[in-house]
């Protein structure tokens, strides 16, 4: 019994020890997304070892809830011996192909089936490697489509604060949070920034009607200023995610859809996180918002984060008009060594069978549960609003409710939350003085209690630390 013991101790030293050199190799040669310039090769993340379902394990072997599903990502859950599965029979199949001369049979088979949940006539997709791409896509065709049907000049984009599109150049200069530009270069000359339809955030004394109004006269205003035969596109998510799941006022994007077709914008709905269930829909922009889009670029959830993969569904409106064009022979000179990837669109489809063989309708059954949950944390002082959609929400902290003042606020608050929720076996993702929660699908009503529980304990000790 002893002898077990010590060999047992043995191997969990070893096993830490290896551990302890990873995190030294990560600290010196790995350089993870969106770093500090003081951090590189200097600073590594918490490790994390394994997953399966909603959890996750780190590097002590904490199970913890993994509340942001990765990055919005993770919507089957974790450890899906289906997806696993699909890959390995794939890649012993038909690893790649070579997608400027050929084509795999999954990517035909998924085009098929995305076409048929795609609003209206959107049954085209160009296939990308994730989301930012997916949006660069996006804006590169509709300045194609310009091009070809005589338009060169109308090429600006609107895009708004609170914002997030991407890491490429062009859609990293939609980006409307500031820490994302404020050390960055961007196509600043091609796009028009307006305002967050964020309605916690609307000026005081406004009504939300009122709020809603300022916001589609503010754009219709833009269009006239700016011209409408030089402005492309509108680029938008349909709630706002890392920006701090901002759900916009009702009626406001039906409205700007309207303005869009009045004026030939073309509007671009970015689903890269609301799309493959999150909302509780494949696309949500139709079936929750009641718009029809020109395109809607997504990603994430199209695989549950198993493979990178993302796309554009795009109206056969425009497909036709460039089809019918004078310049048939005029190429869009855009692709990936990896569109279309053989895997990427295997896992795609059996992510697709899961969700819709159940997990769509959980989470339509889940999510109000899930936010009525959350709302209860309205009752801790910190706590400004709780908001969310689907199994997408945000808690925002403020200094002081009455004026809804959050600078006053340690700048931290969000961490120190997120570090208070670690040791009690919840990762929530800190944006300053805000959480964000979005967890798998999967998740059941009494994990939803379990997480509002430990987010209630995290709370009330960063309350105290900051008293
Ligand atoms: N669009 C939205 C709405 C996103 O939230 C993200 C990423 O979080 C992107 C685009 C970029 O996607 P990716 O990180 O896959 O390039």
């Amino acid at each position: 019994m002893a002898a077990v013991e010590k060999a047992e101790f043995r191997r969990g030293d070893a096993a830490s020890e290896h551990r302890d050199g990873l995190k030294r190799s990560a600290e010196r040669h790995l350089i993870q997304p969106w770093p500090y310039a003081g951090s590189i090769g200097n600073e590594a993340r918490t490790p994390i070892g394994s997953g399966d379902g909603i959890y996750i394990t780190d590097g002590e072997g904490r199970r913890l809830i993994d509340g942001p599903a990765g990055m919005w990502c993770v919507n089957v859950g974790h450890r899906r011996e289906e997806l696993a599965r699909v890959m390995y029979d794939q890649a012993m199949t038909l690893s790649y192909n070579t997608p400027w001369y050929t084509m795999s049979d999954p990517s035909a088979e998924l085009a098929e089936r995305l076409a048929a949940h795609a609003p209206g006539d959107l049954d085209h997709v160009f296939f990308t490697t994730g989301g930012s791409s997916a949006v660069e896509t996006a804006l590169r065709f509709m300045q194609f489509f310009n091009n070809v049907r005589g338009r060169p000049e109308k090429k600006l984009i609107i895009s708004r604060g609170g914002a997030y599109h991407g890491s490429t150049y062009l859609s990293a200069s939609l980006n409307g949070r500031p820490r994302d530009r404020d050390w960055m270069d961007g196509a600043d000359d091609l796009v028009i920034k307006l305002t967050c339809p964020n309605p916690f955030r609307r000026p005081a004394g406004m009504s939300i009607e009122g709020f809603t109004d300022f916001l589609v006269d503010e754009f219709r205003e833009t269009v006239t200023s700016r011209g409408a035969d030089r402005i492309g596109a509108f680029v938008g998510e349909p709630v706002q995610a890392s920006g701090g799941v901002i759900v916009p006022p009702p009626g406001y994007l039906p409205r700007i859809r309207e303005i869009c077709r009045e004026n030939d914008i073309l509007y671009i709905s970015d689903e890269v996180v609301t799309a493959f269930g999150r909302l509780g829909e494949v696309f949500a922009s139709e079936k929750v918002f009641g718009i029809e889009p020109d395109m809607i670029t997504f990603a994430k959830g199209v695989t549950s984060g198993y493979f990178p993969l993302g796309g554009v569904m795009i109206s056969s409106r425009l497909t036709e008009v460039l089809r019918k064009s004078n310049h048939a022979a005029a190429m869009f000179g855009h692709g990936y060594t990896y569109s279309s990837h053989p895997i990427g669109c295997a896992v795609g489809l059996k992510n697709l069978d899961l969700l819709e063989g159940g997990i769509l309708e959980h989470a339509r059954q889940v999510g109000p549960y899930f936010q009525e949950r959350l709302k209860t944390l309205e009752d801790l002082p910190l706590v400004g609003e709780v908001r969310g959609a689907g199994l997408m929400a945000c808690v925002e902290c403020v200094a002081d409710r009455e004026s809804r003042n959050p600078l006053a606020l340690d700048n931290d608050v969000g961490k120190r939350i997120d570090r208070h929720c670690h040791e009690l076996g919840l990762l929530v993702r800190p944006l300053i003085n805000m959480c964000v929660m979005s967890p798998p699908l999967t998740i059941t009503r009494e994990q939803v209690d379990h997480m509002v529980a430990i987010l209630h304990e995290g709370i009330s000790r960063t309350m105290d630390e900051l008293r």
